[in-house]
């Protein structure tokens, strides 16, 4: 343990995808050094993402390989820098979907550091901002800037935490947008790993919960996790039974939706706001919209304060990701799994086994 920069990469261990859709295997890759303003974590653990399988298979279009994924890592500070001073040696730290941004533009400087106007930089698949190619979190260590990296309360376990660096800011900041709280009617699509995060998050909001699934079989689950209602979208009559009844209705779905049938459970008003991202367009039909004023709204991530914000309130509330603990060797298991919305309802690496 130093505070003193050391000028050399490090060798570390992490799972690769060497080309597209390749399964991942064990090998090793350089971390750079740990300059100025950076911190070394020593990450314990390392959440599967949805978007990790987007980016391998290339189901958003060309990927840089060879791929670490990773943007849902917990860790411990093992190293600071010298000009270092949010963190220290031994504090227990997370890193989320990006690892910097340009710092200047306006977004950056209202904390929307994941609009930035010259791109946010990737935790992975990325090139950081001196043109290096980015490696995520399927990895036993990683090197990142102090400004990029965030707290993890004392009162939330680590690995129950990682999943909320992705699955947890990316519905905690549209539920906040969207100011779902008391009296809001919130329905969440879709029961995977953002899905059930969003349902103990708004149900910690005060707002009503509707789960919207494909079946009835996460429904106990769904609540026990916070949920109010849950509906089979399998059931033609969930859509009539449902109909102009949510204020806000939160996508979580990987895959293309017949949105026109969503907006139809809007209030006047409401807001459809989707944060999956398939692999296909989803079209829009005009008439869905203005009959009620209705918005399609999307959302990303949110930047490093609301980041810090969410985490703070999920200590609060003692919330975490619902998980099921994996060693390095099931990932391409847990991929199929997932592939399969059987998911229940976070994958986690244990990095110990890399
Ligand atoms: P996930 O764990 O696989 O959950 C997605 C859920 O969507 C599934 O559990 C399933 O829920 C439902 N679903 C899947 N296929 C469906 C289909 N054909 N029709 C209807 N419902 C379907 O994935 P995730 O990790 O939560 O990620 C979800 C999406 O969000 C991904 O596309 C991911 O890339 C994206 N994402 C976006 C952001 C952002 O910043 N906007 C951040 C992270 C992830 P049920 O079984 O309950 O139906
Ligand atoms: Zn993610
Ligand atoms: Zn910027």
């Amino acid at each position: 343990m130093t505070t003193s920069t050391v000028a050399t990469t490090s060798t570390v261990a992490a799972y690769v995808a060497s080309a597209a859709k390749a399964p991942l295997e064990r090998t090793t890759i350089e971390r750079r050094p740990v300059s100025e303003h950076d911190v070394l974590i020593d990450i314990k653990y390392a959440g599967i993402c949805h978007s990790d399988i987007h980016q391998v298979q290339e189901g958003w279009g060309e990927a840089i390989f060879p791929m670490v994924p990773g943007h849902e890592i917990a860790g411990v500070v093992a190293e600071v820098g010298p000009g270092v001073t949010k963190y220290a040696v031994g504090d227990r730290v997370g890193v989320g979907v990006m690892v910097d941004s340009c710092r200047e533009c306006a977004n950056c400087r209202a904390g929307l550091e994941q609009y930035c106007f010259h791109g946010m930089t990737g935790t992975y698949n990325d090139r950081d901002r001196g043109g290096e190619v980015t490696y995520g979190g399927y990895s036993t260590r990683i090197v990142v800037d102090e400004n990029y990296v965030v707290r993890i309360p004392d009162s939330l376990p680590l690995e129950v935490a990682a999943p909320l660096l992705c699955a947890g800011i990316t519905t905690y900041s549209p539920l906040r947008h969207w100011n779902v709280g008391p009296g809001t009617k919130v329905a969440v699509v879709g029961m995977g790993g953002l899905g059930h995060v969003a349902v103990k998050l708004a149900h910690a909001m005060g707002a009503e919960v509707t789960v919207l699934s494909q079946s009835l079989r996460k429904k106990d689950d769904g609540l026990r996790l916070g949920a109010d209602h849950y509906y089979a979208t399998s059931d033609p009559t969930t859509f009539d039974d449902l109909a102009a009844s949510f204020d806000v209705i939160l996508s979580t779905v990987s895959a293309p939706l017949d949105l026109a049938a969503y907006f139809a459970l809007l209030k006047t008003g409401g807001t459809f706001a989707n944060v999956g991202l398939p692999e296909q367009a989803m079209s829009v039909e005009p008439f869905s919209l203005i009959d009620g004023r209705k918005t399609l709204a999307g959302s990303m991530i949110g930047g490093i304060a609301e980041t810090q914000e969410m985490l703070d309130f999920c200590g609060q509330h003692g919330l975490g990701a619902e998980i099921e603990l994996i060693d390095a060797d099931q990932i391409n298991t847990a991929y199929d799994r997932v592939l399969g919305s059987d998911v229940r309802y976070r994958f986690v690496i244990d990095t110990a086994t890399i």
